[in-house]
């Protein structure tokens, strides 16, 4: 999966990304060679077997760059404040 320090977790080793180049899931920028990135990747997650986990994960650890669980880092910001509005934990 993804190619720096994280903290392994069981289901890493289950998602569409693994064997997959990992640059589409870190565009850059918001040009169209970016943004091609990105609905390349979400592509891949709305496939992946552990979508719910990766999306989960990213809310928790605060992962605030790539795409995790098809999303963006924009939508992830947009779910924790929905989360925090309505009471909802977001870290454990
Ligand atoms: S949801 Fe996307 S980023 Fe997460 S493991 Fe699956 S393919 Fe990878």
């Amino acid at each position: 999966m993804l190619n720096f320090d994280l903290e392994q977790e069981d289901w890493m080793l289950e998602g569409e990304c693994a064997n997959t180049d990992s640059d589409i899931f870190f565009p850059v920028g918001s040009s169209m060679k970016a943004m091609k990135k990105v609905n390349a990747a979400k592509l891949i997650c709305a496939e992946c077997p552990v979508i719910n986990e990766c999306l989960d994960y990213a809310i928790r650890t605060n992962q605030d760059s790539g795409i995790w669980g098809g999303t963006t880092e924009d939508e992830r910001k947009s779910i924790r404040r929905h989360y925090r509005k309505t009471g909802l934990v977001v870290n454990h």
